[in-house]
């Protein structure tokens, strides 16, 4: 079960801030962005709070559910890549932001 267009376009009029930088992201329809274009850095995309491949994840995806996730600008979902979110959490939370969000000031 993957979330769609409309359901990230609800989470993002809830909150356009990302859930790791804080940033407001800006929202891409589907479609908008060119095919063979990678998505800016700021699109508000979904994050899975479980990476692909964790017993957590797999367990969602048996179950037929639809796993808990955050919206995250692109960059923030490339960073963590498949770090587990506590892991993720702590990076961050461990003082330097600079050093994860350099383009942030
Ligand atoms: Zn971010």
């Amino acid at each position: 079960m993957s979330y769609n267009c409309a359901e990230r376009e609800q989470m993002y009029l809830k909150n356009p801030k990302c859930h790791w930088c804080g940033r407001i992201m800006r929202l891409y329809k589907d479609g908008e962005v060119p095919r063979f274009c990678s998505l800016p850095d700021d699109a508000a995309t979904i994050d899975h709070i479980y990476p692909l491949h964790t017993p957590q994840r797999n367990w969602y995806k048996r179950m037929g559910r639809k796993s808990p996730v955050v919206l995250a600008c692109n960059g923030c979902n490339n960073r963590r890549n498949n770090l587990p979110y506590g892991e993720f959490e702590k990076l961050i939370k461990s003082g330097n932001k600079q050093k994860y969000f350099p383009q942030i000031g």
